[in-house]
């Protein structure tokens, strides 16, 4: 890098003076043509004029600058630094934060202050960060001049990941370095990496168990049990319904990337949601009447116009009504409801069942979550039923709601957006008629 050049006092007289010529040019000009033309006219003499013309240039150099300040000026360059160091800190997406060599902050951005709380200038930063290994990339930043870059996690006030980037760089030509720690907060990459490696690991769980009892079927059927046909048929139903959860695992699982993908598009269809209630309704009503649960259906004779994707709609009215008759058995009776509410039009399937306890109501919708396993899979539940209906209806723009208290049933409401349809005018109708 360049030595910065020292600039003599007498050329920094120099420099100011041509600037002040400069920038007076006009006037200056003006008042020299003033004063040849009166001695033209003999009006003032050569001493005057020459006395004048001095008067002029010396109130030209020592009149204030209007303009940019020098460039050579060390006070109001600093000046300018910092103010351009302040738009950069604002402009900048995280918290960022400038110390001078001995690591007191000198500059910091509204996000540092937002991350890190009270930030005084002047401070050790340690007084704000208190990462010991964030400190000690500081001083190896400081000494060896390398960039360095911590991964940490907070714990307290919820737990936080974030990657400190600590380099020491210089601000202004001659001065010593400046050191800048930016923060990257990673928690929410965490968070979607281990979510993604439970899933994986949890849908291989789900996979493998009936391919495991599959298996182990087959084995018997070759071996012990190869020559009694009571214990085939007995094994073979087994198999056929272990497969049938294989099968509706995967099914669900594909739906729910395939909603994923098109997680940020809105379907724009107009669907009746009365009628596509009924039509569930009727289609679970052999189920019902297999479990002994009576299912009452109070859907609207009206049709309540929803903006949403039909088949994606049918998968929330199944889930709901069937969860209702598998888990709420004991109550003998669903309810399910269509309504035009205010806030939008809804479907509401309440059962009389034992409910759910208040500390599984926040994670029913989580992939996999079930309150007992045996009895989801005993049902021939995949645990991703109401995780695909709360996808579908975060894609429609609406939410589920889930009130329940242990031994008092539950009830699961489906709220949508309401598709004004315009009603078409009757005299229109008569004449086409
Ligand atoms: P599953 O395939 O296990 O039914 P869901 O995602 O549909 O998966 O439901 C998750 C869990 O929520 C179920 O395993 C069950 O424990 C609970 N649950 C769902 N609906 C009801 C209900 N109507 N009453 C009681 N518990 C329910």
């Amino acid at each position: 890098m360049p030595e910065p050049q020292q600039i003599s006092t007498a050329k920094r007289w120099l420099l100011r003076a041509r600037a002040g010529l400069r920038e007076a040019s006009w006037t200056l000009g003006a008042a020299v043509f003033v004063v040849v033309a009166l001695m033209a006219a003999r009006r003032i003499g050569l001493v005057e004029g020459a006395l004048a013309a001095f008067l002029v240039v010396l109130a030209a150099l020592l009149a204030p600058r209007r303009r940019a300040p020098l460039a050579d000026d060390p006070k109001s360059q600093a000046e300018t630094l910092s103010t351009q160091l302040d738009a950069i800190l604002s402009g900048l997406p995280d918290p960022v934060l400038v110390l001078d060599r001995r690591g007191a902050i000198t500059g910091f951005n509204a996000h540092a202050r937002a991350a890190l709380g009270e930030i005084r200038i002047g401070e050790p930063v340690s007084f704000s960060l208190r990462i010991p290994e964030v400190l000690e990339a500081v001083r190896g930043a400081g000494v060896s001049g390398a960039p360095q870059t911590v991964l940490y996690v907070e714990r307290v006030p919820v737990e936080r990941w974030r990657e400190a980037h600590v380099a020491a760089t210089r601000l202004v030509e001659g001065e010593p370095k400046a050191i800048v720690i930016s923060l990257r907060d990673l928690t929410e990459q965490r968070r979607s990496e281990r979510m993604r490696g439970d899933f994986v690991a949890n849908a291989s769980h789900e996979l493998r168990t009936p391919l495991a009892s599959l298996l182990g079927f087959i084995e018997t059927l070759q071996g012990p049990a190869r020559n009694d046909p009571a214990a085939r048929e007995k094994f073979l139903e087994i198999m056929r319904a272990q497969a049938n959860r294989m099968s509706r695992l995967i099914d669900d699982l594909l739906s729910l990337s395939r909603i994923e993908l098109k997680a940020h598009v809105r379907p724009r269809d107009v669907v009746d949601l009365a009628s596509l209630v009924r039509g569930v309704a009727d289609a679970l009503a052999p189920l019902a009447r297999e479990r002994g649960v009576e299912l009452d259906l109070s859907a609207a004779r009206a049709e309540v116009h929803v903006r949403g994707d039909r088949d994606e709609l049918i998968r929330v009215a199944e889930n709901l009504i069937e969860n209702a008759i598998k888990y709420g058995q004991s109550g003998k009776r669903v309810e399910v409801g269509v309504e035009d509410a205010a806030d939008g039009p809804r479907l509401v399937v309440r059962d009389f069942g034992p409910g759910v306890a208040p500390e599984h109501l926040p994670r029913l919708t989580e992939r996999f979550y079930r309150v007992d396993v045996a009895e989801s899979r005993d049902k021939g539940g995949t645990g991703l039923g109401l995780a695909l209906v709360k996808h579908i209806l975060q894609r429609h723009g609406g939410r589920l709601t889930i009130e329940s208290a242990a031994g008092a049933g539950a009830t699961f409401t489906a709220v949508l957006r309401r598709a004004n349809v315009a009603k078409p005018d009757p005299k229109l109708l008569k004449r086409a008629s």
